[in-house]
Formats: structure tokens, C-alpha cells, sequence
């Protein structure tokens, strides 16, 4: 297959001692500005390293940018009418709950929830909806309803390409690096559902990993919140930590400690680690019923899932929640090819498809965070492996894009190599990520914003893996 390219922001013509001395340069900013992240192999609660990063900003089409941005209010509100559309929902997972045990879950806690009443009926959404370059056109990887990551970190990187940039004599480039600051948006989105909660003493809770690796981007949300109201409170819990001092209050009040809780922000519950017993399924289900502001209550968590993607990719899906067919029209463009597993012809159509042109798909499961998803050969042995299960019924499979390829540095925490090489160009690809906020209750949205960008970049030759970015626009 011929491979399309983008040409790079700029052209370097660097000694070696030039480019040691940009690389150090850059690694320094990048640390001492929060481009970065704990280890993982060696953690140590007083070290961060930087989080890869690439030295130049990476090239993408401002037309199809442009088009990724505007389209963010039409989906925000389309997720939104989603989640608030019980028996869509409910249709679209129906066979994905029986064949996978983590959304089954996930739906029971929203049935209950559903069939009781909700304790508060205003949900915060705080979106992110990535794209990958397709033959010239934006296609939509996926849309995260949860912990939707990198706001803080894609701030600071496009302030660092500025810089960067700068210094490396290219600062009549810098007007092409888009302003960039989705971590004011996305944590106005948060204080706008803190105040609706109408209680001065009332916390934001964040609900994080127990061990959290990804501090730099978490805590830029709660220096913001901070910055953006001083009286409020932000404090940080797992599910595990939640059990023993989580109670409901006389008016279902979320009551973790002595503090009532306003709003409640998931960075981690989206994941099957984060539920290692039962205690923390019921922590979550009583974080569900209770008064407090979810971000993201328990349907927008399943508007999310990879099935309500390709579920709405169905030819007519759309008409149930928008009226305006240019709209829809506007929406369906950036759809890829999505398809379901379902016991049927068509079902069984597509796996004997994708068993012989392996390349052209990727099998995704219900899962979020990366890592989770199957390519190439490995899809012809799943797709065998799994044909005559229930199970199939858990996975879906995508069209498979291929974004063209243009050349970056990738700077790393583990330099040497790069360093060893140091003038290679390494062939990458990128991810646009556009974040949207959106609040609103079942009959009213009463705030609609597309907030940033990111542009995540990685290796030509690697399936997955991001890689914190800004973007220059050619
Ligand atoms: P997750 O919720 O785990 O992030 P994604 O659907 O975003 O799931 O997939 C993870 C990564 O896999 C993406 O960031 C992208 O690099 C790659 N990927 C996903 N879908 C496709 C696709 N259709 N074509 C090419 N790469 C894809
Ligand atoms: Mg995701
Ligand atoms: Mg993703």
C-alpha cells in the first residue's frame, strides 16, 4: 500500500553538539513545565520523568482541524441526547452486557439507577473525541466520556512548540501553532457544576488510581480549579480508599468523611482493575445514586463504550436524536466503517471479511485506556478463537485507518539511543484528540463548548501508543 505524508513544520540543520544541546534544552522545559509522568518501572512518589514528547510540533491539515473542532458542539450534544436515551442504550448493549462481564456491570449500576430515580439528574461531560487522517478526510476513533486525558499536558505543550520553535530561529512559525487551552475549559466545565450544586462548603472529588502514574495531567485539573476558585476544596480518592468513608446523606447527599461531595470527577472506574472486589462495585453504585454531580454519570459512561460508537453508525441511528440532516450529514462524514459481532449474517459476513484481510480492521473489546485492542494476524486468531461465543458479541471491528506519515523526533525520559542516532528522523503518525464540554439534564443542555485540542503522536510502525504533542498547522 502506497504510504501518504505530510511534510514537517520545519527542516533541521543541526551539528550534533547543537542538537545534544536542544534535546537537553527541551527535556528541561518539558520537566520543569509537567510534561511528564512517574515511572512506571521504578515509582518513587518524589520523581516524575518526562512523558515522550516530540521536539518539533507535528504537521495537520487546518482545514481538517478546523472541521474536527466545529463539529465538537454536534457531538457533544448528540452524546449528551445518547445518554439520556434509556432505550437506545439499552438496544444497542443488550448483547454486548450478556457477553461481557465489565459493561454488564456497568449497565446493572444503570438500570438501578434508572428504575429508582436519579439522585441528581445533571451530568457533566467532559469529552474528548479522536481523530486519525484518512485519505485526506478526519475519521473518528473513538470518543471518550471518561477520563478524557491530557488537558493539562496538551496546554503546556503547545506553549513548549511556541518555545521550541523559538529557539530554533523558526518564530515566524509560531503563529501557526493554534492557541491551545483546554484545561481552563475543561475545569470551567467543572466549577459551572460545582456552583449548580449551590453548597459553598461542598468538595470536588476526584476519583483517581490508587497508585496514579499520570499525576502531571491530574493535578493540572486541580491547580486550575484552584485557580479558578480558591473556595473550592478538591480532594483525591480510589474506589478502594472510598469504602470505608463513603455514606449517603438524609437528602442522598454524597458523603465522603465529614465533607459533602459536589461533584464527583472519575480519573480511573473505567477500567476492571479499578473493581478488584465487590466493595468498590458498590462504592460506585452508591456514588451513582447519591445527589452529587457526576463527571460522568453512569450513561454517559455507556455512551461512551465502543458499542454505542458503532451502534450510531448505523445508516438511520442518528435520525433518533438530531432533526437537521445536514447535521447528521456533517456527523456520519467522519464516521469509519464501525460493525457489530452480532449473531447474524451480517456478523458472520464481516469476521469471514476481516479473517481475510486482516490489515484492513482493527477488533476493539469494551475497553478503555489503551493497549486493549487486537491488529494484523492476531485478529484472524481471536476472530477464530472466539466465532462460535457468546463472546464475539463484546467485540467490535473498525475500518482501519492510516494516517499519513510525516518525520519527528521523539524525546524520551531513556534518551540514549536517540542520542546515539541523534540527527535520525523517526517516521510517526498522529492522533487529533478535540475536547468538548457539555452539562446539561435529561430535557436541557445549559452549557455546550469545544474547549482544545491535542495532537498525540507515535511511531509509524507501532499499533498504539501516545505520545503528548501540540500540532502546526500547514
Ligand atoms: P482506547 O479507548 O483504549 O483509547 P481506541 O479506540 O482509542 O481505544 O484505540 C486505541 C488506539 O488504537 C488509538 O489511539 C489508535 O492509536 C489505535 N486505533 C484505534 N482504532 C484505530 C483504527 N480504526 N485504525 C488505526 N488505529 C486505530
Ligand atoms: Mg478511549
Ligand atoms: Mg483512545
Amino acid at each position: 500500500m502506497e504510504v501518504s505524508r505530510l511534510q514537517p513544520c520545519i527542516q533541521l540543520q543541526l551539528s550534533n553538539e547543537e542538537f545534544q544541546n536542544i534535546i537537553d534544552k527541551a527535556k528541561d522545559w518539558a520537566l520543569m513545565h509537567g510534561i511528564s509522568i512517574r515511572s512506571k518501572e521504578a515509582f518513587n512518589k518524589n520523581q516524575v520523568q518526562v512523558l515522550p514528547f516530540t521536539l518539533l510540533p507535528s504537521a495537520f491539515p487546518r482545514k481538517n482541524f478546523e472541521k474536527a473542532k466545529n463539529i465538537q458542539v454536534l457531538l457533544n450534544e448528540l452524546i449528551h441526547k445518547v445518554a439520556h436515551n434509556h432505550s437506545f442504550l439499552s438496544n444497542s448493549l443488550k448483547s454486548t452486557i450478556d457477553a461481557d462481564p465489565f459493561t454488564a456491570k456497568l449497565f446493572s449500576i444503570y438500570e438501578t439507577v434508572h428504575k429508582e430515580g436519579y439522585g441528581q439528574t445533571i451530568s457533566v461531560g467532559l469529552l474528548r473525541s479522536d481523530y486519525m487522517l484518512h485519505e485526506n478526510e478526519i475519521k473518528q476513533v473513538e470518543l471518550n466520556t471518561i477520563a478524557s486525558s491530557f488537558g493539562g499536558i496538551a496546554t503546556v505543550t503547545s506553549r513548549y512548540h511556541k518555545y521550541i520553535l523559538s529557539e530554533l530561529g523558526h518564530a515566524d512559525k509560531i503563529e501557526h501553532v493554534p492557541e491551545n487551552n483546554p484545561i481552563s475549559g475543561l475545569c470551567k466545565g467543572l466549577t459551572y457544576a460545582w456552583k449548580l450544586y449551590d453548597n459553598n462548603q461542598a468538595v470536588i472529588l476526584f476519583i483517581v488510581e490508587s497508585i496514579t502514574y499520570n499525576i502531571c495531567d491530574q493535578r493540572f485539573h486541580e491547580f486550575e480549579i484552584r485557580k479558578l476558585n480558591p473556595n473550592i476544596k478538591v480532594i483525591r480518592q480510589s474506589l478502594r480508599d472510598l469504602v470505608p468513608v463513603t455514606k449517603l446523606g438524609p437528602n442522598n447527599e454524597l458523603i465522603v468523611g465529614n465533607q459533602v461531595v459536589s461533584v464527583v470527577y472519575f480519573r480511573s472506574g473505567y477500567e476492571v482493575e479499578a473493581y478488584p472486589t465487590d466493595e468498590e462495585w458498590s462504592v460506585r453504585l452508591l456514588i451513582e445514586r447519591s445527589r452529587a454531580i457526576k463527571c460522568p454519570s453512569i450513561q454517559y459512561h455507556l455512551a461512551g463504550t465502543k458499542k454505542i460508537q458503532q451502534s450510531l453508525a448505523y445508516p438511520n441511528a442518528l435520525d433518533i436524536f438530531l432533526k437537521e440532516t445536514g447535521i447528521i450529514k456533517e456527523i456520519q462524514e467522519v464516521f469509519a466503517g464501525l460493525y457489530s459481532l452480532e449473531f447474524n449474517d451480517e456478523g458472520d459476513a464481516i469476521i469471514e471479511k476481516a479473517k481475510a484481510d486482516p490489515q484492513k480492521y482493527v477488533l476493539k473489546p469494551q475497553r478503555e485506556g489503551g493497549g486493549n485492542n487486537i491488529y494484523n494476524e492476531n485478529i484472524r486468531e481471536q476472530l477464530e478463537s472466539m466465532k462460535f461465543l457468546e463472546e464475539r458479541t463484546g467485540w467490535i471491528l473498525m475500518d482501519r485507518l492510516y494516517p499519513p506519515v510525516q518525520k519527528n523526533y521523539i524525546v524520551r525520559a531513556q534518551n540514549e539511543p536517540f542520542e546515539k542516532h541523534s540527527l535520525s528522523l523517526f517516521d510517526v503518525v498522529s492522533e487529533l484528540g478535540i475536547y468538548g464540554v457539555v452539562i446539561g439534564d435529561h430535557e436541557n443542555i445549559m452549557y455546550n463548548e469545544c474547549v482544545g485540542h491535542i495532537l498525540r503522536t507515535k511511531p509509524s510502525n507501532e499499533n498504539e501508543g501516545g505520545i503528548a504533542a501540540g500540532n502546526v498547522q500547514t
